[in-house]
């Protein structure tokens, strides 16, 4: 079967979590048990079809091969059993910077949920944030947007950068709760061409979307995911070749469980609730592992956001997962 499906797509890079790494199954021709080849290409994206009643037919298997004998098998996915929707929000921040004369290239991916039943408490905590950084500001700045709450320009000459820095601060400790999900990506690489930043950052984006997947549909949740827009509402384009690549990735069949995972959908940044807390917490992880690989002070760090899901890419490009509180930006980056 020749491959027809000419859209554009980015591979995602070759990674599964722990849990499928030891799955196997056993060759209807051979009789042989083989381990589950999780990058084996797909023909196609595996994209769910609208019905004309009701639902998608969604996509429940998908192709392997026997690696004694090399009979094509299909595997099809086990059933897991999605009951609720959450939404989640991703947001990104970059920082370049030198180190031994080479140029690097940092990149942090994150993405924020709330649960239904804490949703109204934060977002009137944020609201009484923002209300200060409008009074603060003198009105120029009535959002949540750590750059703009960053940006010098905007802000009375007199007025002390610590107090705009509390105003983060005191963020984070409204998202400290266990009702607000965070999972935190990073990575940073030496880069001599600007291919090179685009490769860490459709790594790690790449690698989110398929994480959160895994980890929600696992317990019984469909996440629905929203991006930021790029400039001029336009969509972002490499965000969808990244998740129109993993569509080909049988990762992606085994984490949708059989149930339809929905398009990403596209949102002005910091624009929503949850785009504000993604924004937080891409921002201040940002800033901590700058200061940090600088050996500046630290003012606001990730511990400050309470437990989240970190992982980053390794100085060998393998990805560390852990939960807890505050970036391990030891085991990560070494710093
Ligand atoms: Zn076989």
């Amino acid at each position: 079967m020749a491959k027809t499906d000419k859209r554009p797509f980015r591979r995602p890079p070759p990674l599964v979590s722990g849990s499928l790494d030891n799955i196997r199954f056993d060759c209807i021709l051979c009789r042989q048990s083989s381990r589950v080849n999780w990058y084996w290409p797909q023909w196609f994206p595996k994209e769910s079809i609208p019905s004309n009643h009701r639902g998608y037919w969604v996509p429940i298997d998908f192709q392997n091969q026997c690696e004694h004998c090399q009979f094509p098998v299909r595997i099809t996915a086990p059933l897991r059993d999605v009951k609720y929707r959450l939404n989640f929000h991703g947001d990104e921040a970059e920082r370049h910077f030198r180190k031994n004369e080479e140029r690097y290239y940092y990149y942090c991916y994150a993405l924020a949920a709330i649960s239904p039943n804490k949703r109204s408490k934060i977002l009137e905590e944020i609201t009484l944030l923002e209300q200060r950084a409008t009074q603060m500001s003198k009105g120029r700045v009535s959002t949540l947007h750590a750059k703009d709450i960053m940006t010098d320009k905007l802000w009375p000459h007199d007025l002390p950068k610590s107090l705009r820095v509390k105003l983060i601060r005191d963020a984070c400790k409204v998202i400290a709760v266990k009702e607000v999900s965070k999972f935190v990506f990073a990575g940073a690489a030496r880069w001599s061409l600007v291919a090179d930043q685009r490769r860490v950052r459709d790594e790690l984006f790449s690698a989110s979307f398929l994480y959160v997947l895994g980890f929600c549909t696992a317990q019984g949740i469909m996440p629905h995911f929203t991006f930021d827009l790029v400039k001029n509402n336009q969509k972002n384009g490499w965000a969808e070749e990244c998740i129109r690549g993993i569509r080909y990735q049988p990762s992606f069949v085994w984490y949708s469980g059989r149930n339809h995972v929905p398009e990403p959908e596209f949102a002005k940044g910091a624009s929503t609730l949850e785009g504000k807390v993604a924004d937080i917490l891409a921002y201040v992880t940002a800033r901590e592992f700058d200061k940090t690989q600088s050996g500046d002070f630290v003012d606001v760090d990730s511990s400050l956001f309470g437990k989240a899901h970190f992982a980053g890419f390794d100085g060998n490009g393998d990805l560390q997962y852990g939960s807890g509180k505050g970036f391990p930006l030891r085991r990560v980056f070494g710093i």
